[in-house]
């Protein structure tokens, strides 16, 4: 099997420039004398034709632009087959806002990460009729895209900032962060 990723960003939350940074790097992407740089994303494939994404960043609608393998090869076949979400991060969820058009593909996370989003109607938007959502424990293998096979392990983290309470436990492992294997 081989395995094909496409970095479709690297930047942390916020990006490069970020909207409210005046830090010299910031400046400097802003005059284009540096490279801007949009906010991680990973795409995945080992057939070169059916792709995921690993969490849709608020940034994706640009970097699906500028990502010949994941264009349309027609009016409506697009070769995103599945989009797993690591954590419930604004920068890992807000992207799935841009995949709204009844656009059909997969919607892997954990039941924790998908309780985050359905606790927040804004995430109906791509339609449950044509994008499943399919909850996948830790260390169960499913199939993430056509013969690539993954499996979800906990790793340290804490809830998403917007849902931070008084008490913040930046220690957690659970599932509601988790890498992929
Ligand atoms: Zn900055």
């Amino acid at each position: 099997m081989t395995l094909r990723a496409h970095i479709l960003g690297a930047a942390a939350g916020g990006g490069l420039p970020q909207w409210n940074c005046g830090c010299e790097n910031c400046n400097l992407a802003r005059k284009g004398e540096i490279r801007s740089q949009t906010q991680s994303s990973l795409a995945v494939s080992t057939n070169g034709i059916d792709w995921a994404i690993l969490n849709a960043s608020p940034d994706i609608r640009h970097q699906l632009a500028q990502t010949a393998c994941l264009h349309l090869s027609n009016l409506r076949t697009l070769p995103l087959c599945s989009v797993l979400v690591t954590n419930g991060d604004i920068d890992h969820v807000a992207g799935l806002l841009t995949l709204r058009e009844m656009q059909p593909f997969s919607l892997f996370a954990t039941g924790a990460i998908h309780d985050v989003m359905s606790n927040n109607t804004i995430f109906d938007a791509p339609n449950a009729s044509v994008v499943d959502r399919q909850t996948i424990a830790t260390g169960q293998s499913f199939d993430l895209a056509p013969g690539l096979l993954a499996t979800l392990f906990p790793v340290p983290g804490k809830v998403p900032l917007y849902l931070e309470g008084d008490e913040v436990q930046t220690d957690l492992i659970g599932d509601q962060t988790v890498g992929f294997s």
